[in-house]
């Protein structure tokens, strides 16, 4: 697949990026809509045509081998289905089979955004030679993903990883997806922002309530503001430490727009990591901030096609 050309699209719920990227991961032709995120599924999906028309039209096209496609979960790759939870007009939507009617029966590959994140930090970010990662997005939500054994684990339907709704706070706060204490309830942007306010963090005179403010006031050195960083911290450690527990990982990589807080996350993380992460096996358990940016969908769906036919001939040659 070396010098092959894959097509890769990135669906979420406010954009559709596609992208036609080479075997070493150069984007060489984009196309972007926004998502029409509210209107039913059809309107939604032309949006998606609209991405593979301009890509199609372009002269590199006739070397596209295949199609990756990293969505905004729940996915279930195992029937070609999207459910995004901001995207209520697709719920159990024949995405594969529709993106296949339109490129002509290319093959084409699904996994969730958490996998693709992965997959592009595995590929040419900071999981790059790690053969056990866990990778992981804290923005609006808490997501993720897992390289075993050399390879991405996306598991049966796509979705293996998401360490956001693993509970780590038994009788702790109910979360959206109807457990208790996930992750996310406690380390997801919105969930920063809110603890700090429920503590008596004030905003500043912008009025800006968001975590990337609270994250502003933590490096001044709000006690609060510091306090609600160092709980998402506690609640991140706890997840990555239960994860490398049970699959032996040697690094997490930390990636979403929480992370940009830097520091003022990381020096939480890595102390709390100490108070989680103790038998002998998982002491050496790094921690490091990721690396591929905005394109990391991108990436990671183009990634899953190229490891994908990598496999399959390896399992071909024997
Ligand atoms: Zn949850």
């Amino acid at each position: 697949m070396q010098n092959d050309i894959v097509a890769a699209l990135d669906i979420g719920g406010t954009k559709i990026a596609g992208a036609l990227v080479d075997g070493r991961g150069r984007i060489l032709v984009r196309a972007q809509r926004a998502t029409p995120s509210q209107e039913d599924g059809d309107t939604v999906m032309g949006a998606v045509q609209s991405v593979l028309g301009e890509l199609s039209a372009d002269s590199l096209w006739g070397d596209v081998r295949a199609l990756g496609i990293g969505s905004a979960g729940p996915v279930d790759a195992s029937k070609g289905t999207v459910s995004p939870v901001n995207v209520p007009g697709w719920r159990g939507f024949p995405l594969v089979e529709r993106v296949r009617a339109l490129t002509g029966g290319l093959p084409v590959t699904l996994i969730g955004d958490g996998a693709a994140i992965t997959a592009a930090e595995h590929w040419q970010g900071a999981a790059r030679g790690h053969d056990n990662a866990l990778c992981m997005v804290v923005s609006t939500g808490v997501g993720g993903g897992l390289v075993l054994g050399g390879g991405l684990h996306a598991g049966p339907t796509g979705n293996a990883g998401h360490i956001g709704h693993i509970s780590v706070d038994l009788d702790g706060d109910l979360c959206p997806c109807g457990g208790r204490g996930c992750v996310e309830r406690i380390a997801s942007g919105p969930n920063i922002a809110r603890r700090a306010l429920d503590d008596g963090w004030l905003p500043g005179p912008d009025g800006d309530a968001s975590a990337a403010a609270v994250a502003v006031a933590a490096r001044a050195g709000d006690p609060v503001a510091r306090a609600s960083f160092e709980r998402a911290a506690q609640a991140l450690a706890a997840g990555i430490a239960a994860t490398a527990t049970l699959v032996e990982i040697d690094i997490a990589v930390v990636g979403g727009g929480v992370a940009k807080a830097g520091e003022v996350l990381f020096t939480p993380l890595r102390k709390a990591l100490d108070d989680y992460a103790t038998l002998s096996f998982v002491q050496d358990l790094r921690v490091a901030p990721a690396v591929t940016g905005t394109d990391a969908g991108l990436i990671g769906a183009a990634a899953a096609v190229i490891a994908g036919a990598a496999a399959s001939e390896a399992a071909v040659s024997g």
